[in-house]
């Protein structure tokens, strides 16, 4: 371990920002939820690599398909055709709702996101982009500047000047909270703040419309948003506030866009993606991490106007639609329907979420349960009267500690005050009450 440790100083020091930097974990297998390091110790696994291992590591199905798949065929670039890509995007467009049927396969959310900029711009002549406080929506040059949260920016490279961050003051991330009328877990206390969390959706919708009229130009090219914010710690929106925006956005011109990279592929439980669960049909939906379950691929599905007008020049992509992606893809559609995937995500996600809630109303420094199936946060504050966040120190020290007896979990939020659960969504209610066991001790030693 003390090897593998000097190894990564040596080699990544910067490029690599561990999670547990105290004392890294080298994971070396996984199983379903589970993961062991090299000492062959087990983690339950309730982060997935970030949302990203969908139905379970190294599930035998998959495998067993990219083992085929492997034997047959690996690449051949956009410029041929081959059955597992035919087979793939209509298995795919058959999840989404018409007129949602052109797709575009890439090998990452970034570049996803990337392309669906290009092709609002191109469709509607227009320049500016929305995206909400909080949110993430990449790592590349361009999608840096749809990403919100300054920890993962760097002002230079987001310089165009095109993306505006829609936000209004109360957007810390507690709405759609349970301590917030419109949320699925009521809390048993009053909430006590006096920081405008407890509005009522129309009062916040209020101040979406003044935002849009003041600070918001007259022609945009897209609005994107997360149905459930990932990195910004599971922020879910009021009742009918994301059809507003949708309604703000195309009385301005531009085209709505879902990022279901981390909300797709049954996440929430009660839909298979995430915008559904609002009401709201986009115009474009960019899609990755849960589509391979851990195999790189990424998606942009469009309507065939959109798309039209980004056919004028050619688009190359060299791994994008790989024949071992679709295939790896395929399968996990299919894992999904036969594990009954989604509905275990609602049941187990709405077990785990109520237990959170039992924890949230016993410890002062839980001011927050929130999110939907298997995509939840619990934000940490001070106390739940000034809802301040929890120190980076203090978060560092139970999230250390809920690992070192055995359960990977994840952060998030603006200020690092959510810890985030976003699990293989093959997890039992076994596998939730000895999370909760291990979380009760945690934040009970650290409050000792
Ligand atoms: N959108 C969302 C909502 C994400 O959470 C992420 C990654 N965290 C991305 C886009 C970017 O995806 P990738 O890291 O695959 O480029």
């Amino acid at each position: 371990e003390r090897m593998m440790e000097i190894r990564r100083q040596n080699c990544n020091p910067m490029t690599m920002k561990v999670t547990y930097y105290k004392k890294p974990v080298f994971i070396h297998q996984g199983y379903m939820q589970w993961l062991w390091d090299v000492d062959g110790r087990r983690y339950l696994d309730l982060f997935a690599g970030v949302a990203t291992v969908s139905v379970g590591h190294c599930h035998p199905r998959l495998t067993a398909t990219l083992e085929q798949q492997l034997k047959r065929l690996w690449h051949t670039t956009n410029i041929y055709v081959h059955p597992p890509l035919h087979e793939y995007c209509e298995k795919l467009a058959s999840y989404l709702p018409d007129p949602l049927k052109v797709i575009y396969l890439t090998n990452s959310g970034s570049e996803a996101n990337d392309l669906a900029m290009l092709m609002a711009r191109l469709h509607t002549g227009n320049f500016d982009i929305i995206t909400f406080r909080g949110s993430y929506h990449g790592g590349s040059q361009q999608t840096m500047g749809l990403t919100s949260n300054s920890s993962y920016k760097y002002p230079i490279a987001t310089s165009s000047g095109c993306t505006h961050t829609m936000c209004p003051d109360v957007y810390r991330g507690p709405w759609g909270g349970s301590h917030c009328r419109d949320s699925p877990v009521q809390s048993t206390r009053k909430c006590g703040c006096s920081q405008g969390h407890c509005m009522a959706s129309e009062q916040y919708i209020g101040q979406l419309k003044e935002t849009f009229a003041t600070s918001v130009p007259s022609r945009i090219a897209a609005f994107f948003a997360e149905p459930i914010q990932g990195m910004g710690g599971a922020v879910q929106y009021p009742k009918n506030y994301l059809k507003e925006a949708y309604k703000l956005v195309r009385e301005r011109g531009g085209i709505c866009i879902a990022d279901e990279v981390q909300t797709g592929f049954g996440r929430t439980g009660t839909h298979f993606w995430g915008f559904q669960g609002y009401g709201v049909m986009p115009d474009m939906v960019t899609m990755a991490k849960g589509i391979g379950n851990g195999f790189p691929i990424g998606a942009v599905v469009t309507t065939p106007e959109i798309a039209a007008s980004f056919a004028k020049a050619s688009h190359f992509n060299t791994f994008g639609g790989s024949p071992v992606a679709c295939a790896v893809a395929s399968s996990v559609l299919d894992v999904i329907r036969e594990d009954g995937t989604q509905q275990n995500a609602l049941h187990v996600g709405t077990y785990l979420m109520t237990e959170l809630a039992k924890l949230r109303d016993k410890y002062e420094i839980i001011g927050d349960v929130r999110g939907k199936g298997l995509q939840i946060g619990v934000e940490m504050v001070k106390d739940k009267v000034s809802r301040d966040p929890l120190s980076p120190e203090a978060m560092t020290e139970i999230f250390e500690d809920v690992k070192d007896m055995g359960v990977l979990i994840g952060k998030g939020g603006l200020y690092g005050q959510t810890f985030r659960i976003q699990p293989p969504m093959c997890i039992t209610k076994e596998d939730v009450d000895f999370f909760l066991a291990v979380f009760n001790k945690a934040i009970h030693s650290y409050m000792e």
